[in-house]
């Protein structure tokens, strides 16, 4: 199947209130323009390098998130362009995107992620810790930021309700939050963050297929 085919399909399985973000980490910009062509805006990567280098070659009314791990240090290269980022999971990291949103005149989306897997290899909040900076003021003053919803990724886990009941703890938790978005769900998991509320899924390898890291 094509890259647009792959697309029309997923399209067709997903509510048009959940917004699909196109991950197009490690693939070229070839496949990119293809989606695009079919009419697809919405693309993620998790690499600065990468990210900088796509948009700097790629239609300008693409809409880039950021969905990895972002270290501090490389915040600056993205911050005058990227319209999301997926993974705030510092006070750190937070501060340091509201001053360089700031240098930019801008003001940053972001999602906190929160670690909902129970396996430790996931970056993000305790939830309790996102509950505390999303009531508390810290990060309400940092004007170059807007905390938009919060991000959270399932273990992965061949048991489907394990993997359910951890997006049904995020799920809790954002409704109680007032926030506009829930990004949750990938290939492997989308129809059941679906129905656990996802706003945001984020799917690679089933649009652009499998990924080859050792290109
Ligand atoms: C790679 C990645 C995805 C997409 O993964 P697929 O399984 O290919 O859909 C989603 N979210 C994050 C944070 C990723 O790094």
């Amino acid at each position: 199947m094509s890259i647009k085919e792959n697309l029309d399909k997923i399209k067709r399985s997903i509510p048009d209130n959940v917004t699909l973000v196109a991950v197009s980490k490690t693939k070229p910009l070839e496949d990119i323009i293809e989606a695009y062509n079919a009419g697809h805006r919405v693309f993620g990567e998790n690499k600065v390098q990468e990210l900088t280098v796509k948009h700097e070659a790629l239609p300008k009314d693409i809409e880039w998130h950021m969905i990895g791990r972002l270290q501090s240090n490389k915040v600056k290269y993205i911050a005058p362009f990227v319209s999301l980022i997926h993974g705030v999971d510092s006070m750190k990291l937070a501060k340091e995107i509201n001053k360089r949103a700031i240098q930019n005149s801008r003001v940053i989306n972001c999602l906190l992620q929160v670690k909902i897997a129970l396996e430790d290899t996931k970056a993000g909040f305790e939830a309790q810790e996102a509950d505390d900076l999303i009531s508390g003021d810290e990060l309400n003053d940092l004007k170059g930021i807007r905390i938009v919803g919060l991000m959270g990724m399932a273990s992965n886990d061949p048991d489907e309700n394990s993997v359910r009941m951890e997006f049904r703890e995020l799920k809790s938790m954002f409704d109680k939050s007032g926030l506009d978005i829930l990004s949750t769900g990938m290939s492997g998991d989308f129809q059941i963050a679906i129905e656990e509320g996802s706003t945001m899924v984020r799917i690679g390898s089933l649009i652009f297929g499998a990924r080859n890291y050792t290109v």
